[in-house]
């Protein structure tokens, strides 16, 4: 194997290097016994490159990547910064100019009174910090019985310890043994094509809602503190709710005084069509956890956005808030964002979306309804799924251990195209630059590599 373009040295050899030493996340290491990692190497505009091979990503990496790969102005804003001050820390009553442009930047593209803005490093460390603030603000409000989180089934928002406790699968938390017991109650997701039966979508959204109400009597509201929620749960199957959830969610937590915590770090940065996720579907939390398309995944930089009326309760004493990182607000990755966030205005990201890109997606995604594998297709500005069905009318699923998404998901890299498989569903979230052109050929891909496992389905007499 030849050299690695970025002068690494032999790709092979550190194709081994990695299988030997590299402990990758969301990885089985088994799988990497049996086939080497594949190498990324370069990447431009909406397409990536490793091994030879140049493929369409309509993942935007992990659904980060808004304004495209390798953009020079982005480069520069690095590197000046790294030149000008490369590091400095923001403890104890210290900031920087970066930090503090990005701060005021944020508050004012964000919906409502969401003007306080705590820097962490990941989308996980923002919710990670926003669930210590939930807990100090009760405190704070004489109620330190408000302890309980609630999420819902299908959700992720993170892989630290108490992040994966809100995450809406018994599988992230059993290898640990986290325990959610006392601390997160999960409700239904409004999972519609899954769950919703002959239900109308809207009927079935309020019914989802209503799960949340029936959770918070069945404890007692005075021993709940939040409800978290994605606005599409992203990672488990590009969920989008029904007309009237969010609205009905957001009445239902004011109603029993419960927070209320938009968790965008998928939905963030004009993903649907709106800057944020909450315009999209019409609701206003007191959080807002931001983090990928902040920087567009060029710098690691996550953001908690807090509702003026609870951040004025968080610092209404004089007392040293006991949370923070090393790396909050650091400058380099604070004028990456700034620069991602120029980009995006200036070159229109979100009403392209929201006009243009956004509803050609949709309709030429409709195409693939048609093919005998697919069960249903949903999608919100660049944000899409494909959901596999065994039998159309009964909505029966494959069994998971035929991992049929998965040899879709391998057949479309054959197609020159990376889309990504989470159980029974084709999950795509492509950089918000993606043009007619992309979509295009997204869809070509993917109807080429559906044809494909189908037919070797229908081969071994599985389909
Ligand atoms: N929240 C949501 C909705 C996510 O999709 C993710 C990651 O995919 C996270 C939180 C965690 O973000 P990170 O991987 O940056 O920790």
């Amino acid at each position: 194997m030849g050299k690695s373009a970025t002068g690494f040295g032999d790709l092979g050899a550190l194709q081994e290097a990695d299988r030997r030493h590299h402990y990758h996340p969301f990885t089985d290491p088994k799988a990497l016994v049996s086939a080497p990692p594949f190498m990324v190497e370069r990447a431009e505009g909406v397409f990536i490159e490793g091994q030879g091979l140049r493929v369409l990503d309509a993942m935007a990496g992990l659904g980060c990547v808004n304004i495209g790969y390798g953009r020079r102005e982005m480069a520069d804003a690095a590197s000046e910064m790294m030149r000008e001050l490369s590091f400095y820390h923001c403890f104890a009553g210290v900031s920087n100019p970066a930090a503090a442009a990005l701060s005021e930047r944020l508050a004012a593209i964000a919906p409502g009174d969401l003007n306080r803005v705590f820097f962490a490093n990941s989308g996980s460390e923002a919710n990670e910090t926003i669930i210590k603030l939930v807990h100090m603000y009760w405190r704070r409000m004489g109620q330190p019985d408000r302890k309980i989180l609630i999420s819902r089934d299908f959700s992720y928002h993170g892989s630290t310890v108490a992040t994966s406790a809100l995450n809406g699968l018994t599988a992230m938390h059993e290898p640990f043994g986290i325990e959610t017991k006392g601390h997160v109650e999960h409700v239904d997701s409004p999972f519609w094509y899954r769950f919703g039966g002959d239900m109308s979508p809207e009927a079935f959204g309020m019914q989802a809602a209503a799960s949340i109400e029936a959770k918070i009597l069945e404890i007692g509201p005075d021993s709940i503190a939040a409800f978290i929620g994605e606005p599409i749960q992203a990672t488990l199957g590009a969920i989008i709710p029904p007309e009237g959830y969010w609205p009905e969610v957001e009445r239902i937590c004011r109603k029993y005084g419960i927070l209320m915590i938009a968790d965008e770090v998928v939905t963030g940065f004009g993903r649907t069509g709106s800057w944020f996720g909450q315009q999209t579907f019409g609701f206003q939390a007191d959080f807002m956890a931001l983090a990928k398309g902040l920087s567009s995944g060029y710098q690691p930089i996550a953001a908690v956005l807090i509702k003026d009326e609870i951040a004025d309760v968080l610092s209404s004493k004089p007392e040293v808030l006991q949370h923070g990182f090393t790396t909050s607000a650091h400058p380099v990755a604070a004028a990456v964002a700034l620069k991602n966030i120029e980009i995006i205005e200036d070159e229109g990201l979100v009403t392209r979306v929201a006009d243009l890109t956004g509803p050609y997606l949709a309709t030429k995604l409709a195409n693939l309804l048609a093919h005998p594998l697919v069960g249903e297709v949903r999608s919100c500005g660049m944000m899409a799924a494909v959901e596999l069905a065994k039998n159309k009318e009964t909505r029966e699923q494959y069994p998971i251990d035929y991992a049929v998404c998965s040899h879709v998901a391998q057949a479309a890299i054959g197609q020159g195209l990376i889309v990504r498989p989470a159980g029974n569903v084709l999950i795509m979230c492509p950089p918000l630059t993606f043009r007619r052109e992309h979509i295009d050929m997204l869809v070509r891909g993917l109807g080429v590599a559906l044809d494909q496992v189908y037919a070797a389905l229908k081969e071994q007499g599985l389909a």
